[in-house]
């Protein structure tokens, strides 16, 4: 028996490849101020115990959590790899957007799906801030598109729930057009008396803001979040002044008329369960 490999390497070896307990078990709250159980919070529906602090929820569960019974069905949309400046900063476009596919197992920062709400059948549209911060370029744009035409043809109400960092700067102008390209799909909605319901989440921002988001029949904004088309910093230094503490929460647009509702994440269902039953023909 060799005393070294048999006894004394096992022991090192056990000793240097200590595991780690699994990083993906906990993670911090958006406040900063909690850590917390990773499974806890997924039950909680993405809100923290503590502060209620809604934070970002995979389209998956967002999907689950939107339809009666988690019973839905996605809409496909086509996909092409759209790169149409070869964008490069530090990295190539091309390789943030497999990077982005790999971990979040989507095609692209939106998902279109079919099904009921409060037994009203609807169409809804999510953008994935976990893709590239749910930024809006051709894709995301025809996918919107795509969801008006399939709600005008079911003949049933439309949902889009955004949260996103604003337009894809990586697709130059085309990101831009898809501002005006929402909006008409927003315009064929209205032309076609189907009624429009958008939900802002945290954080719903830029190019997002600017189009369909705030364009909805009724717009119900998710506790806490921040919904603003430039950041606050950018705003005070552009006027020269000191904006309020709140400015840009979702509370602060209630008050200001810029949107209908302020709802709990838990009470989004039924919310729209009861708004959907007003509005459905
Ligand atoms: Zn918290």
């Amino acid at each position: 028996m060799n005393w070294l490999t048999d006894y004394v390497k096992p022991k090192l070896s056990s000793l240097v490849n200590r595991k780690e307990p699994p990083s993906d078990l906990w993670t911090k709250c958006g406040c900063g101020e909690r850590t917390l159980y990773v499974s806890d919070l997924k039950e909680n529906l993405n809100v923290c115990s503590y502060c209620d602090f809604h934070m970002g929820m995979d389209v998956n569960s967002r999907l689950k959590s939107l339809f009666d019974n988690e019973n839905y069905e996605l809409i496909e949309v086509p996909f092409e790899n759209n790169d149409p400046l070869k964008f490069k900063d530090l990295k190539k476009y091309t390789d943030r957007m497999k990077a982005a596919q790999k971990k979040t197992d989507q095609k692209d920062a939106a998902i279109l799906a079919k099904g009921e709400i409060g037994s009203t059948k609807v169409v809804v549209f999510i953008l994935d801030f976990n893709f590239m911060g749910g930024s809006m370029g051709q894709f995301v744009g025809e996918a919107f598109k795509i969801g008006c035409q399939n709600a005008v043809n079911l003949n049933c109400p439309f949902i889009s729930v955004a949260s996103s960092g604003g337009a894809r700067m990586q697709e130059g102008i085309v990101s831009l057009m898809q501002l005006p390209k929402t909006v008409a799909a927003v315009n064929m909605l209205d032309q076609n008396k189907i009624p429009y319901v958008s939900v802002l989440t945290h954080p719903t921002t830029g190019g997002v803001s600017a189009s369909f988001a705030m364009l909805g029949d009724i717009i119900i904004a998710e506790k806490g979040s921040m919904i603003g088309f430039a950041g606050k910093r950018v705003i005070e230094e552009t006027i020269k002044e000191q904006l309020p503490e709140d400015f840009q929460t979702a509370e602060y647009l209630l008050e200001h008329g810029m949107v209908d509702m302020v709802v709990h994440r838990k009470e989004l269902n039924q919310t729209l369960s009861k708004v959907l039953s007003f509005v459905k023909k």
